[in-house]
């Protein structure tokens, strides 16, 4: 297999059929020399970990609409950003997007700077990203390995040894295949294979630019790959959380801590999450327990909240949390799984 002509017939085929992305300055516009902006590279770089593309477009556009450049979103006040932020998930990427973006200024003179090493030294900004940001916004010649590459390099090589173990591997492989010519290009280019037509359940090989040295396509074993380790079932946790509204409609809130899960959203108050969940209330009320349940998924475990609801006096005064006025409430604000708690109380 000669390295050159597959990353030719990959970009080949990428200036016919690249993906049309708000952040992406597509092959056309590059070859008449739009050059990218690295803020919006950055920007949706970071929005991207963990998270669909379907899910950050809409996100994506509003930071840069009342943001539009780094020194800007510098300036931004924090509780605005995490407000913005609210249902994308991940919620140290937003403190840590705040904390890069004021780094950039103070330190860079507003200016990203563009090497690997470089970028890695900034909030938020890990191996993955930091090849990302040098090759898309740099066109430095980096090996991006996210999902998706490491799926087409698995079936390219008919790598039959699991994940993760086998991510040196597939690095590797990807590497060798990365050119010294539009790399940046090239990076979204494997990207775009993956997201399009190397699909995690259907490939469609039959209209992959790929087809004829793909080899897992030849032994018939696309769809099976990359094999995984077989994950542990996540486990369950329970919490209570506790929504109070005083009769001038102004409702019990607590900034959680900016250390941990949700750290630094606004949430109800509420018990420490565990197997048996202590009751926690913020104040001495008339707690009712709602019909129904919060269910939501995090990363490593499923949590199942009970929500309780109470009309707090005038003159309570909470053990935690502050009252946030009706007028100042705004539940997209809240990270979802808090908004569902919202939504059980009003349903
Ligand atoms: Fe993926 Fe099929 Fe293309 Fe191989 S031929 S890279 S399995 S889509």
């Amino acid at each position: 297999m000669r390295d050159a002509p597959l990353s030719a017939i990959l970009l080949n085929w990428y200036d016919r059929n690249a993906r049309d992305l708000p952040w992406r300055v597509g092959p056309a516009a590059r070859e008449n020399g739009v050059v990218p902006d690295p803020y919006r590279v950055w920007l949706s770089e970071i929005m991207l970990q963990q998270t669909t593309v379907a899910a950050v477009r809409d996100y994506f556009l509003r930071f840069t609409a009342l943001w539009p450049a780094v020194g800007a979103l510098a300036a931004a006040e924090e509780s605005r950003v995490m407000g913005e932020w609210a249902g994308l998930g991940y919620y140290a990427r937003a403190r840590n997007l705040l904390k890069c973006a004021r780094v950039i200024v103070s330190r860079h003179g507003g200016r990203f700077p563009d090497d690997h090493d470089a970028l890695l030294d900034l909030p938020g900004i890990g191996p993955y990203t930091a090849a990302a940001i040098a090759a898309i916004a740099f066109d430095r010649r980096e090996t991006v390995m996210d999902g998706n590459v490491e799926r087409v390099m698995a079936r390219l090589h008919n790598e039959a040894a699991p994940l993760p173990g086998v991510k040196p591997v597939l690095r590797e492989q990807a590497a060798a295949l990365t050119p010294a010519r539009r790399p940046g290009d090239y990076a979204q280019a494997v990207m775009d294979l993956g997201a399009t037509v190397c699909t995690p359940k259907s490939p469609a090989c039959g209209i992959c630019p790929w087809r004829d040295p793909c080899q897992a396509r030849a032994a018939g074993t696309a769809a099976s790959l990359p094999a995984k380790t077989p994950k542990k079932p996540k486990p369950v946790r329970y919490g209570i959380v506790y929504l109070g509204q005083r009769s001038d409609g102004a409702w019990l809130l607590e900034r959680r801590p900016d250390k941990g899960l949700l750290g630094g959203m606004l949430g109800w108050p509420g018990a420490e999450w565990a197997d048996t969940p202590a009751e926690a209330p913020p104040c001495d009320a008339d707690w009712q327990t709602l019909a129904g349940e919060v269910r939501h998924t995090f990363t490593h475990f499923h949590l199942i909240l009970t929500v309780k609801t109470a009309r707090l006096s005038e003159t309570a005064s909470p053990r935690s949390g502050q009252f946030v006025p009706a007028s100042q409430f705004r539940p997209s604000d809240l990270p979802t799984v808090m908004r569902k708690a919202f939504d059980l109380s009003q349903s």
